[in-house]
């Protein structure tokens, strides 16, 4: 079994990306895109198209209404707040905001895949086209998961896949277990009591708390041995009072990133972290509180799942890659693969391709056909097999 795209179309989906390049929305706001979307699915017939599914987000069901396995293919929709450098004829529209992660390729080899399946519909189970709103984020996932559509479509597999500069073109970058890191942003704030700088003795500035706690939060992920895996603490930002002469501050914020491999790990470090901040406030008499945001799980791939990816690359004839390691960023597909067996894999998007989120990035429209092809050899194993 060997299926390539037709490559007849690969023009009217590379149009269709620019279109949705140039449309770019951030987080939360992806109204114009799940339009574009939508009129697209449309020309695709499939049994439902769903729309404001956890917030902006668009569902297609292919539904062959014989009893077989339900298969979720998702794409992520979101843009980034960071303006393109670049300046081709199709440059965002939107001032400050632009596709820098390649979310627009994805929602397309996600159509050109629909596009096969309109050709090709299901002939037992059903496959469902997600396209899922702020990724970037690390909330849609969530949001969309509890949307009341997952009531009555309970997927058997979960599969997406994330361009990957660093990589050769169309090359699958695959993982069995950790795909990719868990992280979470944690907010500490500090209250003292503000005085005059000219009597420092009268107030609490929490200012020798925020270098202590700046110094031993960043020991923390180096206590190898509570953690069955790599983390990672990265201080991100920290504040002090106001940049005023006459005031000695009453308040202070540190934020910090955590970051490892397992979800277990992030939980032992968030402890650690919360413990320390506890601590230390209890010894310099200040008050603080603790708030987290950007949370994403670690995505693990679940061998089921990993088997099928591995085997659809060999079939299509696509170079794999296996990473020793898993990444260190994160994903929210991740809440999709601690509920359902699935996988995020890589496709290559070119060893000296900018990076993503750089300004000058841009999705490499030739990976459109591999992602597309990738996503085909996936389902029709399963229609064989399952
Ligand atoms: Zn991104
Ligand atoms: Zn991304």
């Amino acid at each position: 079994m060997h299926t390539r795209f037709h490559e007849n179309t690969i023009g009217q989906l590379v149009r269709l990306r620019k279109q949705l390049h140039q449309h770019a929305e951030p987080s939360g706001s992806e109204v114009q895109t799940a339009k574009l979307l939508t009129e697209y699915l449309e020309g695709l017939n499939p049994h439902t198209i769903n729309n404001g599914i956890g917030g902006n987000g668009v569902a297609a069901v292919f539904d062959s209404k014989i009893e077989g396995p339900c298969v979720l293919f998702r794409a992520d929709m979101d843009a980034l707040p960071i303006e393109e450098e670049n300046d081709f004829e199709y440059r965002s529209l939107s001032p400050g905001v632009s596709h820098k992660c390649g979310h627009d390729g994805h929602m397309t080899i996600l159509l050109g895949f629909g596009q096969w399946l309109s050709h090709n519909p299901p002939k037992k189970g059903k496959v469902i086209l997600v396209f899922q709103p702020e990724e970037e984020t690390g909330q849609g996932a969530e949001k969309v998961l509890q949307d009341a559509f997952f009531n009555d479509h309970k997927p058997d597999f979960v599969f997406a896949l994330h361009n990957l500069p660093g990589y050769e073109k169309n090359a699958v970058i695959l993982r069995q277990g950790p795909f990719a890191a868990a992280s979470k942003g944690m907010i500490i704030s500090l209250k003292g009591r503000s005085s005059h700088a000219a009597h420092p003795e009268q107030g609490n500035s929490p200012v020798k708390m925020m270098t202590k706690l700046i110094e031993q939060l960043l020991e923390l992920p180096l206590q190898k041995d509570i953690y069955q895996d790599f983390a990672l603490l990265t201080i991100i930002h920290a504040r002090l009072g106001e940049p005023a002469f006459g005031t000695n501050p009453g308040r202070a914020q540190v934020m910090a990133t955590l970051r490892t491999y397992l979800d277990k790990d992030i939980e032992i470090l968030t402890n650690k972290a919360c413990q320390l901040a506890e601590s230390l406030s209890g010894e310099f008499e200040l008050e603080h509180k603790i708030s987290f945001t950007e949370v994403f799980p670690a995505t693990i791939n679940h061998p089921d799942a990993f088997a099928l990816v591995k085997e659809a690359a060999v079939n299509a004839r696509l170079q794999l890659i296996k990473v020793e390691e898993p990444f260190r960023w994160s994903e929210d597909f991740g809440h999709f693969t601690s509920r359902y067996k699935g996988v995020l894999f890589g496709i290559g998007a070119g060893k000296n391709h900018p990076g993503l989120h750089n300004p000058d990035y841009d999705f490499p429209d030739e990976i459109i056909s591999s992602g597309i092809t990738m996503f085909i050899n996936i389902y029709q194993q399963l229609q064989t097999t399952h």
